[in-house]
């Protein structure tokens, strides 16, 4: 059994170019994963506590022969090799990576709540899910729909981001 799965990258504190890549790379050279699309990489403005820098943040699309939890702990082994620490809830961190869609999967679990709790209220995460899944019904409207109505203020295209 594989599934569809996206995952969204968030950096902003460091070398976010660097970060991404970290990321990407070790998507790709995970064993049962395959990196089939990426988004745009975004600059978007902070909406956590403090100030903090301006984020970036994209989508990829992987083939996953991973459950849902293998997965999960993938992507937390990444962070964590790029050092990320929680101390602030909503701080500034080096890495994030959260899994937005596995499959058609839903569940309440605390540890891995599918979709991803905050999904249709961040534009942050709307807008490069919509340039690779913009028909995707959740609750009832489609990611493009989500993503109308949020604010798109201060967030910009990285040009050449992976280079
Ligand atoms: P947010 O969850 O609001 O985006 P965050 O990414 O800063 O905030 P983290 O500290 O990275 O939060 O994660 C908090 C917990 O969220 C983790 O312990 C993880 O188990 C849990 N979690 C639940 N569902 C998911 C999911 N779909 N993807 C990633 N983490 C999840
Ligand atoms: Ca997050
Ligand atoms: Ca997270």
């Amino acid at each position: 059994m594989s599934a569809l799965a996206y995952v969204a990258l968030g950096s902003n504190l460091g070398d976010r170019r660097a970060h991404f890549r970290a990321a990407w790379e070790g998507l790709e050279q995970a064993e049962g994963v395959d990196v089939l699309r990426r988004s745009p990489v975004y600059q978007t403005p902070p909406v956590g506590p403090g100030p903090q820098e301006d984020y970036w943040n994209a989508v990829v699309e992987v083939k996953s022969e991973r459950s849902a939890e293998d997965l999960l702990a993938l992507l937390q082994a990444l962070e964590t090799a790029r050092h990320r620490e929680r101390t602030v809830r909503w701080g500034s961190r080096t890495l994030d990576l959260d899994l937005l869609l596995y499959g058609e999967e839903e569940r309440d679990d605390p540890a891995l709540t599918l979709p991803h709790p905050h999904l249709r209220e961040r534009a942050f995460v709307l807008l490069p899910l919509a340039d690779l899944l913009p028909h995707r019904v959740l609750r009832g409207r489609t990611v493009e729909d989500w993503l109308a109505r949020c604010s798109l203020a201060g967030i910009v295209e990285v040009a050449n981001p992976w280079g």
